[in-house]
């Protein structure tokens, strides 16, 4: 029972166990593989499933980087490939163009999909394999968000964000090599999207306490372990060294098994997801460019955690929540911006995301907290002054 905390990332996949929370947990990812040259994993995960064809999927950086490379493990082998390579001038977006791209190549003999790429390449390839019940493959190359093992596909429709119910990868293949070399604003993203979990167990917890609602000790611990791992060799991925990045990838795969485990993305965010949310939301309406997802998340950390400080909630409802000093350190540690200003947001919506974030969804967090407590509005004139000024 409860014996997922004692194990390694790879031995989690296909796990099934009866949690102390009273819920029967279940993995349904096959594999996971991190490490430092891992990628020729994909040829076991290919010998399993033995598929008469595979459609490969990458785009012009992540077909560079290791596409090739994969599709010649996999030529090799002697099985039939279709090889796709998306078109990104500047970002690939996730939209109805690139996931149609994918979808008229997928024909009768088609029986898996390997997607070689992060954000973008997984959402599409994970809502591809949704609709068309053909398992896929997820070979990460940059630790930058924490979609890996999640089961939802934030895409890109109409030029509006909306969140489609996915699937989960077959498997994920995290090669540490491959990662190490990602350009540094995604090691710093991810980073963010990590130290976000700092604040959404917060919020969580909070919600635990005040409302009752459902808690998993054993997933908050999985996810608080793989955190703290993170912050303890923040020098090593500054370094991009290996291992560190491993732990960072390893975080990242982690919270979204947490969300599996907790059947809803409660341990994996809370209001600093939310803020992340309304200037992304804010930034595309206006077809502005939006900061990388973890880099806003790192920045609404910050803010979360101020609030935190400011009603002096952990006292009251003992709850553990970073300093935002805290918080502002371990950005600036590995490099990543720590500040709404640095980070492109502008002033008024600033100060206008503080207020209606919560609106985002309806779930119970600091934001909401403090808008009962008829703080909310106080909040957001003095955080606006700290960042901003008068
Ligand atoms: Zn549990
Ligand atoms: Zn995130």
């Amino acid at each position: 029972m409860d014996d997922i905390l004692s194990k390694e990332i790879k031995e989690m996949a296909d796990m099934e166990f009866e949690c102390s929370c009273g819920k029967q947990h279940k993995i349904e990812m096959k594999h996971i593989y991190v490490g430092e040259g891992v990628y020729i994993k994909i040829l076991d995960v290919v010998k399993e499933i033995l598929p008469s064809k595979i459609l490969l999927v990458s785009d012009n950086n992540t077909y560079e980087v290791l596409g090739k490379d994969v599709k010649s493990i996999i030529d090799e082998a002697g099985y039939r490939t279709k090889n796709i390579i998306l078109s990104s001038q500047g970002d690939l977006v996730p939209d109805e163009r690139a996931i149609g791209r994918i979808l008229v190549e997928v024909d009768d003999e088609t029986e898996l999909i390997v997607a070689v790429g992060s954000g973008s390449i997984n959402d599409i390839s994970r809502m591809v394999s949704a609709r068309t019940k053909i398992p896929y493959v997820i070979i990460g190359t940059a630790p930058s968000m924490d979609g890996y093992a999640s089961t939802v596909s934030p895409l890109i429709i109409d030029g509006a964000k909306v969140t489609y119910p996915g699937t989960h990868p077959y498997a994920i293949i995290a090669d540490t090599n491959i990662m190490k070399n990602a350009p540094f604003e995604m090691i710093c993203a991810g980073f963010g999207d990590i130290l976000g979990k700092y604040t959404a167990l917060s919020d969580w917890m909070l919600s635990h306490k005040k409302n009752d609602e459902y808690f998993c000790y054993t997933t908050e611990k999985l996810v608080r372990d793989a955190m703290n791992k993170c912050f303890d060799n923040i020098e090593g991925a500054v370094n991009r060294d290996p291992k560190a990045i491993g732990y960072i990838a390893e975080g990242l795969i982690l919270s979204g098994i947490a969300m599996t485990l907790s059947d809803n993305s409660r341990p994996a965010s809370g209001a600093e997801h939310h803020l992340s949310h309304y200037w992304e939301i804010d930034k595309l309406s206006r077809n502005k460019e939006h900061p990388l997802h973890g880099n806003s998340v790192g920045v609404g950390t910050i803010i979360s955690a101020w609030i935190y400080n400011e009603l002096k909630v952990e006292e009251k409802y003992g709850i553990e929540v970073p300093t935002a000093n805290e918080i502002i350190k371990l950005l600036d540690c590995i490099g990543a911006k720590s500040s709404p200003k640095t980070l492109g947001i502008e002033k008024e919506l600033f100060h206008r995301s503080i207020i209606h974030a919560l609106e985002i969804r309806p779930r119970f967090t600091i934001l909401q907290y403090a808008k009962n407590e008829n703080k909310l509005e106080e909040c957001a004139d003095r955080l606006t002054n700290l960042f901003y000024g008068e």
